[in-house]
Formats: C-alpha cells, sequence, structure tokens
C-alpha cells in the first residue's frame, strides 16, 4: 500500500479498511514545528490526535531560527510566549528582508514588536511537550510510508508494516513529504541552483585572523561566514556550488574544501559538532488537500531561508487549519470550511515565495543586482516602503479575502488592551470570540463555540468584532441578523 487512492469503495483485502475502527480522529505525519503545533491547536477541540516522527532523537543541528512578529502573537494566544522567551533572544524586527541594514520603522501595530532567536530544536520541544500537556499522542520512530482513504477514513501504513486508521490525516512532513509524494500533488517551481554548507566546528585559527579574513572578503563576491559559538567554537556557512548529491550528509572536508576556495584558507577547522546543508528550491503544493488528506508546512511549500519566513509559516499554516479541521472533526463545520485552509494560506505561501526570489535576486553579486539593491536601500528610507516590507515578512500584513467591507475585515487582530485584561488572554482556549461594545448582541445558539465579552473596550474601530479562533477579523457590525448570519458562515448551524 504505497499509492494514494481515493475511491469509495474500500479495497476487499485491507484488513485495517475502511470497517476497522477510526481510533483517531487525525493522524499527523511529522513531529516539526508545524506538526507538534497543529496537534496542540486540534488538541484545544477535544480532537483525537496521534503524531507520528519518523525520527527517534531530536535534530543533532542546532539551526537558529526567527520568530517574527505574528507567530509570537500566535505563541501570546495560546498562552505559549513565557516558555519561549525564557529559551530566547530578543532582537530588533528589522533588518530581515534581504538582510538590508534598516531599522524598523516607529509604531508597528503590535504590543510583541521583535524578533525572537531561538534554536528550533528548542522550540519544537516546548511545541510537542505543549501538545502532549494537552492529550495529544507522539509516536517517535514511526515513519509513514503508505497511504489510502475512503469514504470513511485513511489508512497509515508505517515502515513496519503497521497500520493505523483516523479520520484525517495531515502531511506535516517537511520539504522531502512522503505524504505529498503519495497523494500524487504536484509541487511545482524551481529546483535548487544555490547550495550551502552550514555547521559547527572548532577552529585552530585565531579569532583576529578570521575576522580579518572575512572583513577583507565582505569588499568581494565572495561570501562566507564564520560565526563565533563558544569558546573556540564557529557556526560555518560556506556556499557549495555544484553539490549534486543532496542525500549524502556533508563532510567536514567538504567544509574544508568549500572554505579554501572562498577564503583561501580552512581556517584550521576540526571537531564538528554537527554538519548540514540546505539549497534554495522554490516549490508550492497544488493543493493542500485531497479528500480527507492535508499538507502544511514545508510539506506544502519550500523556499530559501533568507528573511527566516519557512517555520513561521509552518506554525501559521497549523493555527489557520487547526480550529477548521476540528470542527469538521466534531461535525459542526460549514460545507467549505476546510477548503477555506487552502484558499487562504496558498496565496499566502506563494507572496512568501516571491518574497524569497526577490531577496535572492538581491543577495546575488552581478552589477545589476547590487545596483538595484543600493536603490532599494534607499527607497527603505521612506518609512512607508520599510513598513510594507517588514509586515510582509512578519506575516502582520496579511488580509484574508473575506469579501468586501472595512480595511479591518480579514485581518489579524493586534493583541489589544481590553477592560478585562489583554485580548490575547482571553483566546488561549481556541474559540471565536465576540467583542461586543454595543451590549445587545448575543452568539445565541453558537456560545459552545464562541464567547462573547460585552463592553471591551473602548480602543474598537467598530461596535463589534468577531474574531475567528486564529484571531482574524471574520466580521465588523451591530446588526444581530447580519452576525448570525456570519456566525453561520464561519462556525455552522446554531445548537438549539
Ligand atoms: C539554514 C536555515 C535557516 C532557517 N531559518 C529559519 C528562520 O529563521 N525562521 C523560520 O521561520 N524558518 C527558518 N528556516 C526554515 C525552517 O527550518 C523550516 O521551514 C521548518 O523546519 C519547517 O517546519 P515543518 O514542521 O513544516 O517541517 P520539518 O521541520 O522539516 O519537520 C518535518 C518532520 O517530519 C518528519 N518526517 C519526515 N518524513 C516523515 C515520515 N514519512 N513519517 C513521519 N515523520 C516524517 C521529520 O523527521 C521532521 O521531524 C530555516 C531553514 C534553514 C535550512
Amino acid at each position: 500500500m504505497h499509492s494514494l487512492d481515493f475511491t469509495a469503495a474500500p479495497s476487499s483485502d485491507d484488513t485495517a479498511g475502511s470497517d476497522a475502527p477510526l481510533t483517531f480522529d487525525v493522524i499527523i505525519a511529522g513531529c516539526g514545528p508545524t506538526g507538534a503545533m497543529l496537534a496542540a491547536e486540534l488538541r484545544l477541540h477535544d480532537v483525537r490526535v496521534l503524531v507520528l516522527e519518523k525520527e527517534t532523537e531530536p535534530a543533532s543541528f542546532v539551526r537558529i531560527v526567527g520568530l517574527h512578529i505574528r507567530s509570537i502573537e500566535l505563541m501570546a494566544m495560546r498562552g505559549l510566549l513565557e516558555r519561549i522567551l525564557e529559551r530566547g533572544r530578543r532582537r530588533p524586527a528589522g533588518a530581515y528582508f534581504a538582510a538590508i541594514d534598516k531599522p524598523a520603522p516607529e509604531g508597528l501595530d503590535s504590543a510583541y514588536a521583535y524578533l525572537l532567536g531561538i534554536p528550533q530544536p528548542v522550540i519544537v520541544r516546548l511545541l510537542e511537550e505543549h501538545a502532549i500537556d494537552l492529550g495529544a499522542q507522539v509516536r517517535h520512530g514511526c515513519a509513514v510510508v503508505g497511504v489510502e482513504q475512503d469514504d470513511d477514513g485513511v489508512t497509515v501504513e508505517l515502515a513496519g508494516g503497521e497500520r493505523l486508521r483516523s479520520r484525517y490525516l495531515v502531511g506535516c512532513d517537511g520539504g522531502r513529504s512522503t505524504v505529498r509524494k503519495l497523494l500524487g500533488v504536484a509541487f511545482p517551481g524551481e529546483p535548487s541552483r544555490n547550495e550551502t554548507l552550514m555547521g559547527e566546528m572548532e577552529a585552530a585559527a585565531p579569532r583576529e585572523e578570521i575576522a580579518a579574513k572575512m572583513t577583507e572578503l565582505r569588499e568581494t563576491d565572495r561570501r562566507f561566514s564564520l560565526t563565533p559559538a563558544g569558546v573556540g567554537v564557529y557556526r560555518v556557512v560556506v556556499p557549495a556550488p555544484g553539490v549534486s548529491d543532496r542525500t549524502a550528509p556533508p563532510t567536514l572536508e567538504d567544509f574544508r574544501r568549500q572554505l579554501r576556495i572562498v577564503a583561501g584558507t580552512d581556517f584550521g577547522v576540526h571537531s564538528p559538532r554537527w554538519l548540514s546543508r540546505f539549497g534554495d528550491a522554490t516549490r508550492v503544493a497544488e493543493r493542500y488537500r485531497v479528500g480527507r488528506v492535508l499538507l502544511a508546512g514545508d510539506a506544502a511549500h519550500v523556499h530559501p531561508p533568507i528573511g527566516g519566513q519557512g517555520l513561521n509559516l509552518g506554525v501559521q499554516d497549523a493555527v489557520n487549519l487547526g480550529w477548521k479541521l476540528a470542527a469538521q472533526v466534531r461535525g459542526w463545520a460549514p460545507e467549505t470550511l476546510l477548503d477555506t485552509y487552502h484558499a487562504e494560506r496558498h496565496p499566502v505561501a506563494e507572496d512568501v515565495l516571491d518574497n524569497t526570489r526577490a531577496q535572492m535576486e538581491l543577495l546575488s553579486t552581478g552589477a545589476g543586482p547590487r545596483a538595484v539593491r543600493r536603490l532599494l536601500t534607499e527607497l527603505m528610507d521612506f518609512e512607508e516602503v520599510n513598513r510594507h516590507l517588514i509586515e510582509k515578512i512578519s506575516a502582520i500584513g496579511i488580509r484574508y479575502d473575506f469579501g468586501d467591507g472595512p480595511d479591518l475585515l480579514g485581518r489579524r487582530m493586534p493583541d489589544l488592551d481590553l477592560k478585562q485584561g489583554h485580548l490575547y488572554g482571553l483566546l488561549h482556549r481556541g474559540r471565536g470570540l465576540l467583542l461586543d461594545r454595543t451590549e445587545r448582541l448575543t452568539v445565541g445558539g453558537w456560545s459552545d463555540r464562541v464567547d462573547h465579552l460585552a463592553d471591551p473596550t473602548a480602543a474598537l474601530d467598530a461596535p463589534c468584532v468577531l474574531l475567528r479562533p486564529d484571531g482574524h477579523v471574520a466580521w465588523l457590525g451591530d446588526d444581530q441578523r447580519d452576525l448570525d448570519d456570519h456566525l453561520s458562515r464561519w462556525f455552522g448551524s446554531p445548537t438549539d
């Protein structure tokens, strides 16, 4: 069973076919940041979740990732931020677009206008612990190798032959996603053209010699970096053109050779802690959903790491998808709700792919791209330009298309200071929320899914605002009938 067959009739020789009990509501393939976040989001709604992770140990490479403003907001919305802040480092929010060194403009519309640097294995562990605390099951050492779906559910086959059954499956299994391949979903875009080696190792050369060489080469079009990462230890990043076998892990000798080519010396690097390689493939899955199987995170989109957006994008996919899939499982989802996941998130990924393409061009060393970079650097002195770019990278500028309406419709609501406390403190449970300044509206038969807060604050631009569980504005107004229509649109039929 290695292919995906979406037919009404279950296969007769499938012992774990549609007659088998649906032990789980949702199986998630992959416990990276996307899979762990999605598991936690589903648990907020009591969905029975199993996460299958093929690795037995956490990743050995310690890539420092940056959480941008929207992801930091999401962590605050789910009550996770304090735990993450303890393990991360706050940095200024600016200078991330193509590494152009401009500070962020004043007055960004967020209470969390900074970047949070944190080692990826740490954030993954925190998110996994959070999901487990909420009741998710996580099994390590379980690689998904086969998927079949029928009218009632999905059968997932593991590498050892075990078969499990659930109502839905989400592939959060990274850029080389097995689930996406089994689905046969096209992954159009550009292959990797530039390979880069990254690792942590000791260097025999004195620190001053390394710094002098980096300063000397900064004037040329040759690029590499050795950043101190402990006593005598450096994080080494060096281009590796011509590396063809991306499946084989790089060796210390690869690093030495590339450093000699680029810097003229290998700085006596030795005793590696970890070695890795990444490319700049840029692709997005044609469909995020095929029947009962969905894709999220790197499984749905890959792009170069410039601007540090991949993990952010995946975590935001998870928060967009979680409550919709939970609604589907729990039976209150309006018919088209689950499909809004693709409709909303695919364009966001396309936009990120485009901005990384632009950033890669701006980092090229030819005379033309350098001239464009100088021009953009000048343009970023205009506050509007700088603001536009930072809102793009940090994802606070996203506006989903919910139809015509005021500018706030479809945007995320910043963390407001309410009479009753901080808005995000009221969103920890992942429910909808009506902020009602009129004090005469009601969420009626939707009160099992949507909270109602009367007289919240004077700082709202509208009499009432309906928020979805992901914090996006679903409706603004003051008319009960109009509100009921929008409650139905997002939260299904009312209960009696
Ligand atoms: C050098 C570098 C720097 C980066 N810096 C940043 C940054 O600053 N900010 C940022 O937002 N992003 C950054 N990224 C991107 C970020 O690391 C990825 O986008 C992120 O890891 C994607 O998360 P994911 O959970 O979707 O996929 P992954 O992290 O790839 O996780 C997928 C998981 O699925 C598991 N898996 C795979 N196949 C199977 C299977 N068949 N069955 C079960 N499990 C499976 C894997 O073992 C893995 O644990 C960077 C990337 C690189 C290379």
